[in-house]
């Protein structure tokens, strides 16, 4: 009885296992030819001073038009394009994407923002970052001063010796760099401290609890605080409620970003909310 059943697991967990090897395999596949296809699209969602309303940022966020799935989140094709190397491709494609149309709206005489791109840290691994960057910078016309490059910090486990000189190169070029889901990762508080950075990002999670977790609001009061001593700018992602960004500007921290305020929204949507 027990053999039974051992042999009937052993066929359950193979089958299963069969069929996710292959899912990946097909979803590999296809996402290979996301980019020769053009199928890839980024979205906006803007970042707003809490206080005035003006916009001061934008994020580019990446999704995958697949025409077999749809339009695919970043959460379900991002690990892979990790793990199998296809991001140094598809990063890429986003950091030329997104300065070539943040030059474009300023040829178009929209408002000039800083448009923020995600960096995985595995762009950051190869080492030729940097030069990437110059690259691009050059070939879209788009100054330095409006590009901002989000990095997590998980790049600081990694070579934090070879993150930091890469970091420091970019910012005397006049990038900016923001420390993403502040708070989740891997926070040295003695590397902050000489960390190449302009801007933390607390992480959604601890806007999300600040109106109904004492600890949630403690923490973001520690980070907003930590942030403005070190001369930094802090920024808040994830506001979803009027309650959450009154209690953020109570607690000092003037620039959100946010469901409230916007989801990321196609290019043509952003250029309306950018010309009000
Ligand atoms: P992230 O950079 O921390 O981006 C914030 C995520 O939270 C985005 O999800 C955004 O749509 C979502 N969000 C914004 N406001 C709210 C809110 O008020 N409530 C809630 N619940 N969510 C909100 P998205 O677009 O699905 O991206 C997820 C993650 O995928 C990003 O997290 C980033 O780590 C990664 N990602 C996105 N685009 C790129 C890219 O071009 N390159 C790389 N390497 N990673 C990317
Ligand atoms: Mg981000
Ligand atoms: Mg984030
Ligand atoms: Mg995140």
């Amino acid at each position: 009885k027990a053999k039974e059943l051992g042999r009937n697991m052993f066929q359950y967990y193979s089958a299963e296992m069969n069929s996710t090897v292959t899912d990946r395999l097909e979803l590999l596949n296809r996402l290979r030819q996301a980019i020769p296809n053009d199928e890839l699209v980024l979205h906006y969602q803007p970042k707003l001073n809490l206080a005035s309303g003006e916009i001061i940022g934008v994020e580019a966020l990446i999704r995958w038009n697949s025409p077999h799935s749809g339009l695919v989140s970043p959460g379900a094709f991002i690990p892979l394009a990790e793990e199998t190397g296809l991001i140094i491709p598809i990063g890429e494609w986003v950091l030329q994407t997104a300065c070539r149309r943040n030059r474009a709206w300023q040829d178009a005489g929209y408002p000039p923002v800083v448009i923020s791109v995600n960096l995985s840290p595995r762009q950051l691994a190869r080492g030729d970052i940097v030069q990437q960057v110059e690259r691009v910078l050059a070939e879209t016309g788009l100054d330095a001063q409006w590009l901002e490059l989000e990095i997590t910090e998980s790049v600081m486990a990694t070579d934090v010796e070879k993150s930091f000189a890469m970091l420091t190169e970019l910012r005397a070029m006049g990038v900016r760099i923001s420390l993403d889901d502040f708070g989740t990762g891997y926070s040295s508080l003695s590397y902050l401290k000489r960390f190449p950075v302009d801007t933390l990002k607390i992480d959604q999670s601890f806007v999300r609890d600040i109106a109904i977790d004492g600890n949630s609001a403690a923490i973001v009061r520690a980070i907003v605080s930590l942030g403005h001593n070190l001369n930094l700018n802090v920024l808040a992602e994830g506001i979803e409620t009027a309650e959450q960004s009154a209690l953020l500007r109570q607690n000092g921290c003037n620039e959100g970003q946010g469901y409230l305020i916007s989801r990321p929204v196609p290019e043509q949507d952003f250029l309306k909310l950018l010309n009000r």
